[in-house]
């Protein structure tokens, strides 16, 4: 059991993090997963080897220590190395967390919310980030590559109750691989299994290859570009969710802060970001000066052309795009 931070979170403010579940002990084994090292898939809850009330205590004293030195914690997230829902005291761990007065966030892969109890136990959350990446059994064979006893069927079917039952924040976060689901025949189909979920904001993410090596690579500019405006088109809140950028480089000047975190959020038009920047006093240079030195990427889609951040490794097809996920 590992209890992090506080660290920011872009999603949730200032967290501690929880880590109750031993690195690796998943149910998928993710091409794109950035834990060291995944060991066989794991079907079924185990006892991770702690007990509820030890872990409650230890992040109370955090919450106290924290803001002794004038930090308030916004928020308390359970983000293992794996999966939570193989925590068989998740339940009991949600309850006493949701004592300490602070908003308890989770993230899951959804595969066990086809069980009826898993799906209460993850209720008590107030805000849960749902991963969702395959719509067919090939792709989530090849990508997820689960434990031979899940179903993708009834993953679906989970999640989607799950969506309804659930009265906290729901988010989904999808993570687009090169050749692997990112086409647009499943683009389309990740769009219409994330309108029925109803996300209030849904995150596509891309992989690190630095951190999952060849396995997985992301998607060309011109391929995010078409899977962010087929994803709007069905969900509200569509963002990307890259990683913090490198800071500003005081060569370019002042408002390049500004411009990388608006750029970070989706990819604008040309005509729209002028418009934008307009009142701003950020000139249309600084834009040129970051494509030029390949921290935006400018891509062209059905006649339009895009402009969004984008790490210049990753660029022209990319194999080395730096990208938020763990
Ligand atoms: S990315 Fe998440 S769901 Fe996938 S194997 Fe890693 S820990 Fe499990």
């Amino acid at each position: 059991m590992r209890i992090l931070g506080p660290v920011l979170s872009r999603r949730l403010g200032l967290v501690l993090l929880i880590q109750q579940v031993p690195p690796g002990t998943c149910t998928l084994s993710c091409l794109h997963c950035e834990t060291a090292a995944l060991p066989d898939t794991v079907p079924e809850p185990v006892d991770c080897g702690y007990e509820p009330a030890d872990l409650a205590e230890v992040v109370a004293r955090r919450i106290h220590h924290a803001e002794r030195s004038g930090c308030r914690i916004d928020a308390l997230a359970i983000r293992p190395e794996g999966e939570c829902t193989l925590d068989a005291s998740l339940p009991e761990t949600l309850r006493r967390l949701r004592g300490l007065e602070r908003r308890v966030a989770l993230f899951t892969n959804g595969t066990l919310l086809d069980r009826p109890q898993i799906r209460l136990a993850v209720a008590q959350a107030d805000w849960v980030c749902l991963r969702v990446e395959a719509t067919r059994q090939e792709t989530w064979l090849a990508l997820g590559r689960p434990h031979g006893s899940l179903h993708l069927s009834r993953m679906i079917q989970g999640t989607l109750a799950f969506s309804k039952e659930f009265p906290g924040t729901l988010v989904t976060e999808t993570t687009l691989v090169q050749d692997i689901n990112d086409d647009a025949e499943q683009v389309a189909e990740l769009a219409r299994l994330l309108r029925h979920l109803r996300p209030v904001r849904a995150y596509l993410s891309f992989p690190r290859p630095e951190a999952c090596g060849s396995r997985a690579l992301p998607p060309s500019p011109e391929t995010v570009v078409a899977a962010f405006l087929a994803l709007r088109d069905s969900v509200e809140g569509v963002r990307l969710l890259l990683p913090a950028d490198a800071g500003p480089d005081p060569s370019l000047g002042p408002g390049q802060s500004r411009l990388m975190d608006l750029l970070g959020r989706r990819p604008y038009t040309e005509s729209v970001l002028r418009q934008a920047l307009a009142p701003t006093g950020i000139g249309w240079d600084l834009v040129e000066r970051l494509v030029e030195a390949g921290s935006v990427a400018r891509a062209t889609f059905q006649g339009q052309t895009y402009l969004f951040r984008w790490p210049s490794s990753a660029q022209g097809g990319g194999s080395a795009l730096t990208s938020a996920h763990a």
